[in-house]
């Protein structure tokens, strides 16, 4: 065994007694989580930002060309989003959850695989809104994909158009927060509520860069809770974790859920 080896045997062991110990744990989750079923993170060495800048509300609202260009990478994504199937470290939290040690998940995710792998809705808060469907930015009245993408085969690129709401005439988006859109209300209060409740605080997959999410486990730390941060590299917080663990969220989830509950509930 290597020293890198020891040191994570180590952390896993010490957090795996955190967690059978605990009595209200929160887990937090980011885009990392979900790159094991082949969706990209942001920030990752792979991330989408290597490639491509993101396109912020402003610029949605006032620039045709930057609306055409945010619809054309979402419907290029879609089928990827629509076939993602949960991984070993989504199901391992699903675990924790029907062992009743997880109270509620967190999620920066759009993508809906916390819910797949059978944690139920509303213990899921989706901070960053949903890829699911669309909703339109003024009204908030929501469309299903299959009533929205025929637009886009009815309008080609060329002619840079994008669809509008049928009853106010508001622009369609999916229903997911950009750069420059206010925060959900009700699910940020309900995030900042449970991370504050939690006497144990499991975030995975994040960088820790995006306020007010970020924001998080400094609410647990303020309550007097404990913060764990799994991720493959360093992030923006790692000095307010009790214990940081760098590795892959599905390995080291699925060995620290074995070994708090476990693996006879493998789902
Ligand atoms: P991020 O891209 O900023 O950070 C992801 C972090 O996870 C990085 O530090 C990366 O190195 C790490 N990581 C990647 N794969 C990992 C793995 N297998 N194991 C452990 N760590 C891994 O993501 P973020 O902090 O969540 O913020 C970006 C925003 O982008 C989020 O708010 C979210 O709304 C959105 N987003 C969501 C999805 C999704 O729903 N799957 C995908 C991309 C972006």
């Amino acid at each position: 065994m290597t020293a890198f080896d020891r040191q994570l045997e180590t952390r896993i062991t010490e957090l795996v007694a955190l967690v059978r110990s605990s009595r209200y744990l929160v887990a937090f989750s980011g885009a990392g989580i979900s790159t094991e079923s082949g969706i990209p993170d942001f920030r990752g060495p792979q991330g989408i930002w290597t490639k491509m800048r993101p396109i912020e509300l402003q610029d949605f609202l006032q620039d045709p060309t930057a609306r055409r260009e945010y619809w054309r990478r979402k419907i290029e994504s879609y089928p990827q989003m629509l076939d993602a199937e949960p991984n070993a470290g989504h199901r391992a939290l699903a675990r924790l959850f029907e062992a009743g040690l997880l109270k509620t998940m967190i999620t920066q995710n759009i993508d809906g695989l916390h819910q797949k792998a059978g944690i139920p809705e509303d213990r899921v808060i989706e901070l960053h809104g949903s890829n699911a469907y669309i909703a339109c930015l003024e009204c908030r009245k929501r469309f299903e994909w299959e009533e929205v993408l025929p637009f886009f085969a009815r309008h080609p690129a060329s002619a840079g158009e994008c669809p509008r709401c049928d009853d106010c005439g508001g622009w369609l988006k999916p229903a997911t927060i950009s750069f420059g859109q206010a925060m959900p209300e009700e699910e940020t209060r309900r995030a900042f509520s449970e991370a504050g409740k939690a006497d144990l605080l499991i975030t995975v997959g994040t960088s820790l860069l995006v306020y007010p999410a970020a924001g998080i486990p400094g609410e647990t730390r303020r309550h007097g809770g404990k913060v764990v941060i799994i991720n493959n590299q360093p992030t923006g917080l790692d000095h307010e974790a009790q214990i940081f663990i760098q590795g892959s969220a599905g390995e080291v989830l699925s060995n620290v859920v074995d070994r708090s509950v476990g693996n006879s509930h493998r789902i």
